[in-house]
């Protein structure tokens, strides 16, 4: 058999040319993520190759017996990390996982209260041109516009307005502690479920930095790649001892929405779970948060709004109105020095959604490969040296030429995979 290399040119070169992307430019999407070569190994490896529709013990194919460990060890890991008394670990993706919550909790045309996506939700959570906006009655909240922070008010009113079936919790882009509790109170007094999305923090919660929502929502999602650090992939969690309502979640993953789990995956994820028990985890945690704080902190004092004024989690919302610069323009000018970012809507933006007048910046990559505050700091200084330009209306070409030069001798300082070249 023959290897990539030698087999398939074209893709092994698409996939050396990413690695060597990944290694030389900063990636600071806020979603994103390098995982551990251990997860990685499991995901390579041959389990992809195994059936295995069903739940462990219980499977509609022979063969099973090594992924039934695998699965099973997945699950405890995930109940031990996240004090939770129920897992699927199925779940594809987290789109995936939350489609599963719907399908097991609510009925179609039933209405649902979440976040918009202007004002830092998910598209799962209610967007129009999603299954969650398209099949159920979407009712969305979103942010206070003076504070930055989720008007709990709101929330509050229009759930009693509009009685919804489910209020969704948990955000892609919202940089403050949410209160679950407050949450589940609001939920409790119209009788809906709660639902919490905790993708974006699930690493944060496991290394006891954020608080958890488990104790608070009757059904809580996440993704396992983004601060988690695991391969890409979903998870249904719970702690509400409701054994009839796992039951409709497992139905509603397996056979309702999936088909065989991607054991090689979920594979990976429980290696994921297991890393992300010891004390280096939550040392690396606490770095991301105070990589971010470092960060939001330039931003502020070179005089850009960042929205709320600060962060408590692993991004920020650098809002370009006052500026005039649009998050589309911000976003291709530090793309050219290497710097990848997204442009990112924020409160009250006159642009499109394509165009914004935001940026979401995040530090869970960056702070993987061993970047600390003064890095940070650093980088922070010379996003906004691109961005004082593009506000002046004059061409970018030197400030951009210059960072995408200093750049280059950060990363390789801080090789990801590879051997530190400096
Ligand atoms: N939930 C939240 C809060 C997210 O931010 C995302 C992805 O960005 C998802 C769900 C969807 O995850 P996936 O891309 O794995 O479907």
């Amino acid at each position: 058999q023959s290897s990539l290399n030698v087999f398939d040119t074209r893709i092994a070169q698409a996939i050396a040319e990413e690695v060597s992307r990944q290694e030389a430019h900063i990636e600071l999407i806020a979603s994103e993520n390098y995982t551990s070569r251990a997860v990685m190994e499991a995901q390579g490896s041959q389990l992809t190759n195994k059936y295995a529709e069903g739940y462990p013990g219980r499977r509609y194919y022979g063969g099973c017996e090594f992924v039934d460990k695998v699965e099973t060890l997945a699950i405890a890991r995930a109940c031990d990390l996240f004090s939770a008394d129920y897992a699927n670990v199925q779940p594809h993706s987290g789109a995936q996982a939350n489609a599963a919550v719907f399908m097991a909790l609510i009925k179609p045309g039933d209405t649902v209260l979440g976040m918009s996506l202007a004002h830092g939700g998910h598209l799962t959570h209610g967007a129009a041109p999603n299954f969650s906006g398209k099949h159920y009655h979407a009712v969305q909240y979103g942010l206070n516009i003076e504070t930055g922070e989720i008007d709990y008010a709101e929330v509050e009113r229009l759930a009693r307005e509009h009685q919804p079936k489910m209020i969704i919790a948990g955000f892609s882009a919202y940089s403050r502690v949410v209160d679950w509790r407050r949450f589940r109170t609001i939920a409790d007094e119209v009788g809906a479920y709660l639902m919490v999305d905790m993708a974006h923090v699930a690493g944060l919660v496991a290394a006891g930095l954020y608080p958890s929502p488990l104790p608070h929502a009757h059904v809580v999602t996440t993704t396992t790649h983004k601060t988690l650090r695991g391969p890409r992939g979903g998870l249904i969690l719970s702690a509400h001892g409701d054994e009839a309502m796992y039951k409709k979640l497992n139905g509603a993953v397996f056979p309702g929405q999936q088909g065989g789990p991607l054991m090689h995956v979920i594979a990976a994820k429980a290696v994921a779970f297991k890393e992300a028990m010891s004390q280096e985890f939550v040392s690396y945690q606490r770095q991301v948060i105070a990589n971010a704080r470092a960060m939001a902190k330039v931003f502020i004092d070179r005089g850009y709004d960042v929205v709320s004024g600060g962060t408590d989690d692993h991004l920020f919302l650098v809002s370009l109105i006052k500026q005039g610069v649009t998050g589309k323009d911000a976003d291709a000018a530090l793309g050219r020095a290497h710097i990848t970012v997204n442009k990112n809507a924020v409160p009250n933006d006159p642009q499109s959604p394509f165009v914004t007048s935001g940026l979401r910046i995040g530090t869970p990559a960056v702070t993987s490969r061993g970047f600390d505050e003064n890095d940070c700091e650093q980088l922070s200084t010379w996003i906004c040296d691109i961005l004082d330009v593009l506000a002046n209306q004059s061409n970018t070409d030197e400030v951009e030429a210059d960072v995408l030069h200093k750049v280059a001798a950060l990363c390789a300082r801080y090789p990801v995979y590879g051997e530190a070249r400096a």
